[in-house]
C-alpha cells in the first residue's frame, strides 16, 4: 500500500516536473522571439536617423545651396545625431536592465514650442520630396508626457504619412486638448489603408500588401513601436482611412 502511494506521488511529481520544464522551454522560446522582435524594432529606429544623416550629407555637397539651406541642413544633421545618441543611450539602458520594454519618464511639456520643434525637424524631408506639411495648434496647453517618446510617436506617424503619400499632397497635423487629454491628429492624402488592416498594421513586422512593401521600403515596425509607446503612456491610437484617398491617425494621451 505504501509503495503504491509513493509511486503515485512520484508519478505526480514527475508530471509536475515535466510541466515545469515545458513551461520553462515555452518561456525561453517566447523570450527569444521577443528579443528578436525587439532587436528588429531597434534596427528600424536606428535606420530612420541614419537615412536622414546620409541623405542630408549628400545634399550638403552640392555647390548650388544657399547659405540659409546649408545652415538648415547642418542643423538637421546635428539634431539627428542627437536623436541617434539618445536612442543608443536608451538601448544601452535597456540592455543593462535586461528589459525588452520601453520605459518612459513624464514631465511637463508646453504644447506649441514642442510640436513646432518636431515639425521643423520633419519638414525638410517633406520638402525634399515636394510634399507639404501643415501644423495647427488650436491652443497653448501643458502636457504631462515623455517628450522623447512623444516625439518618436509623431515622427514615425509623419514619416509614414510622407512615405505613403504622392508628390504635391498635404499632410495636416492638428493638436488640441479634449476633456483634459492631448489629441494629436495626423491626416494624409496618401494611398490609404483597407479597413480589414486597421488593427493588423499595429502588429510587429506587418506590412499590408506585399507589392507595397517593395515599393516603399520599411520593416513594418514603425507603428508597432508607436503603439507600444502610446500604451506606455496609458493612451490610445486610432486609425480611419479611405483607400486611395488618405488616412487619419489619432493619438490620445
Ligand atoms: P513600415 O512603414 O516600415 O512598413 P509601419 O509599421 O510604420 O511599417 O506600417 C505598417 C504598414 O501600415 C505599412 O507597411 C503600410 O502598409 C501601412 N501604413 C502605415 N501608415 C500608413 C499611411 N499613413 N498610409 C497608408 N498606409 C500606411
Amino acid at each position: 500500500d505504501f509503495r503504491v502511494k509513493l509511486t503515485h506521488q512520484s508519478r505526480d511529481e514527475l508530471g509536475e516536473l515535466s510541466k515545469s520544464i515545458q513551461k520553462l522551454a515555452d518561456d525561453l522560446e517566447h523570450t527569444k522571439k521577443e528579443r528578436m522582435e525587439f532587436l528588429a524594432a531597434i534596427s528600424h529606429e536606428l535606420r530612420t536617423p541614419l537615412t536622414y544623416l546620409s541623405g542630408y550629407s549628400s545634399v550638403l555637397k552640392r555647390d548650388d545651396l544657399s547659405a540659409q539651406d546649408r545652415q538648415r541642413y547642418v542643423s538637421i544633421l546635428e539634431e539627428e545625431s542627437t536623436r541617434l545618441t539618445e536612442l543608443v543611450k536608451n538601448l544601452f539602458d535597456l540592455a543593462q536592465m535586461g528589459e525588452t520594454t520601453f520605459t518612459i519618464s513624464k514631465e511637463s511639456v508646453q504644447s506649441s514650442p514642442f510640436f513646432s520643434n518636431v515639425l521643423q525637424r520633419v519638414e525638410p524631408s517633406f520638402q525634399l520630396e515636394e510634399k507639404y506639411l501643415q501644423l495647427s495648434i488650436r491652443e497653448e496647453f501643458e502636457m504631462f508626457v515623455d517628450p522623447v517618446r512623444v516625439e518618436q510617436i509623431v515622427i514615425n506617424l509623419l514619416d509614414n504619412a510622407r512615405k505613403y503619400s504622392p508628390i504635391g499632397s498635404t499632410t495636416r497635423m492638428d493638436v488640441f486638448l479634449q476633456d483634459g487629454l492631448t489629441v494629436i491628429r495626423i491626416e494624409d492624402e496618401g494611398i490609404g489603408i483597407h479597413p480589414l488592416n486597421f488593427e493588423l498594421i499595429f502588429e510587429k513586422l506587418v506590412r499590408v500588401e506585399k507589392s507595397r512593401s517593395r515599393e516603399y521600403g520599411g520593416a513594418g515596425l514603425g507603428l508597432a513601436i508607436v503603439k507600444e509607446l502610446v500604451d506606455a503612456h496609458g493612451g490610445r491610437i486610432e486609425v480611419i482611412s479611405d483607400v486611395g484617398k488618405g488616412s487619419v491617425f489619432t493619438v490620445i494621451l
